[in-house]
């Protein structure tokens, strides 16, 4: 049957670090990643020493609360936790503590926006839970690490509402948009703070019912998830072209060889025998609990980026850059409310500051600029005044940022306030130009590395105090 009479039906299992202080049952520093040794972030508790307790963090609470509020969830003002119970070598305690039954949120519609359009994509819900411990296998040893053990993770359920895998990588990048935007998690892929199990199955376009689903675990970056999706669809459009029977099953992709392999068939899938977690009470938050958390998110990175684009008529690539951080998108309205200019604001920030600050040697922050913003402001309004030329303006940027100061007084320390100067400028290099007839005629012919003798001598003229590039506009002219 040709290709196109299929369909791919997806859905997503999504795991985050969470980002707190704090473990989700202790008081153990939550520092997975910058945990030089192993083992020192542990106590009793999350060693599971006989007798210890669990108490949970609040901090997680909350930010599981921000993530449901900034993927527009339900809140649920009571969950509980519930026990998962499994064997592994990295679960001495046998079980996990997770949400199988009223988790943290319910369902609803997340907008994303995907090449300019928005689009809505239904998730089931998000749940807490906790992490495992770390398996270090050295030669014929394995080792254990506790680090990791009870750091809190928030898993992200969606519907099965994908269809292709542009929609699904899409979809995954706003999230971790709107995690690094509540500082609810970084998100980074790379270090497994973000990743991703991809439920796949396939229909004819025609069907209504869903096919068997085939589960991709090992899944942590945007492309591998695009390549393990079209590797499965394919995979799978064979087995129904041959006349065979698709298998619920959990795969491994291997994203090496590009290719998956079986890793568990649905006999083998365990029974977890959940049930309520004994040792912990239901969580119960009120409406001032949730209204104040948000007022805190503030605007949603989704409704900022559409007023970017319908009020400030921005780009779509310069909406999503600006609302990509928060602290980069306030940086931008103070901007605004100081220039009353959107797009003069936007391509400073986007093609000065942050091409400075991308140069920093140990990255640059914008919490971190020596200048006020109504400095950057002034030098905006200085070239809307046609006091400064925009070429000039960027050799201001960039004297503010490696020495602060105020703009003003930079333009004319090094000469480039416009109009009343044009003028004397001018007839600097008239005079200079007027005894250099010979080297001009050779610059004309061949030498045309001459061209920076003419600006030294008009620097020189002009006793060093004007910025050489103010001279070479002139020079081009004249010569
Ligand atoms: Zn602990």
């Amino acid at each position: 049957m040709p290709i196109e009479n299929y369909e791919k039906v997806i859905w997503l299992e999504i795991h985050v670090r969470v980002k707190s202080e704090t473990k989700l049952f202790c008081n153990c520093k939550n520092a997975v990643d910058l945990a030089l040794e192993p083992n020192i972030n542990v106590c009793p508790v999350c060693m599971w020493f006989p007798g210890m307790l669990p108490s949970l963090n609040s901090e997680v609470v909350r930010l599981g609360v921000k993530a449901g509020l900034l993927m527009n969830c339900k809140i649920n003002k009571i969950s509980r936790f519930d026990r998962k119970s499994y064997f592994y070598p990295d679960l001495p305690n046998s079980f996990q503590i997770t949400q199988m039954y009223e988790p943290i949120t319910w369902a609803w519609i997340v907008k994303v926006m995907i090449n300019g359009e928005i689009r809505e994509f239904s998730i089931h819900h998000i749940h807490l839970e906790n992490d495992a411990w770390k398996l270090i296998h050295s030669g014929w040893q394995t080792l254990c690490d506790y680090n990791r053990a009870w750091s809190p993770l928030m898993e992200i359920v969606t519907d099965p509402v994908f269809r292709d895998k542009e929609e699904v990588m899409e979809f995954l990048k706003e999230l971790q948009k709107m995690f690094r935007f509540g500082e609810v998690s970084d998100a980074d892929m790379d270090k497994w703070q973000l990743r991703c199990d991809v439920n796949v199955s396939i229909r004819k376009v025609w069907d209504t019912k869903l096919g068997t689903r085939a589960e991709l675990k090992n899944l942590n970056s945007f492309s591998s998830i695009g390549r393990a999706i079209d590797n499965e669809f394919l995979r799978q459009v064979r087995i129904l072209d041959a006349g065979w029977v698709i298998e619920q099953e959990t795969r491994w992709w291997d994203d090496d060889k590009w290719v998956s392999t079986t890793q568990r068939s649905k006999e083998d899938a365990m029974d977890y025998r959940y049930f309520p977690e004994p040792d912990l009470l239901p969580i119960e938050l009120d409406d001032e609990y949730i209204n104040n958390l948000k007022k805190e998110l503030g605007e949603l990175p989704i409704s900022k980026r559409i007023r970017y684009l319908n009020d400030y008529k921005l780009s779509e690539d310069d909406s999503r850059i600006l609302t990509s951080d928060k602290e980069l998108s306030e940086y931008f309205e103070e901007m605004v409310a100081l220039t009353r200019d959107p797009k003069k604001s936007c391509s400073y920030i986007t093609t000065i500051l942050l091409a400075l600050l991308n140069d920093c040697k140990d990255g640059g922050w914008l919490c971190n600029l020596k200048f006020e913003a109504k400095e950057l402001a002034n030098v905006i309004s200085l070239v809307n005044k046609d006091e400064l030329s925009s070429t000039n303006s960027k050799i201001v940027v960039e004297e503010l940022f490696k020495a602060w100061g105020k703009a003003d007084e930079i333009v004319d320390k090094l000469w480039l306030r416009q109009k009343n100067d044009t003028d004397a400028l001018e007839k600097i290099v008239d005079e200079v130009l007027s005894k250099l007839g010979d080297q001009i005629a050779e610059y004309k012919e061949w030498k045309e590395n001459l061209f920076w003798f003419f600006v030294g001598q008009c620097m020189k003229a002009s006793a060093w105090k004007w910025n050489p590039k103010i001279f070479t506009d002139i020079i081009k002219k004249k010569i």
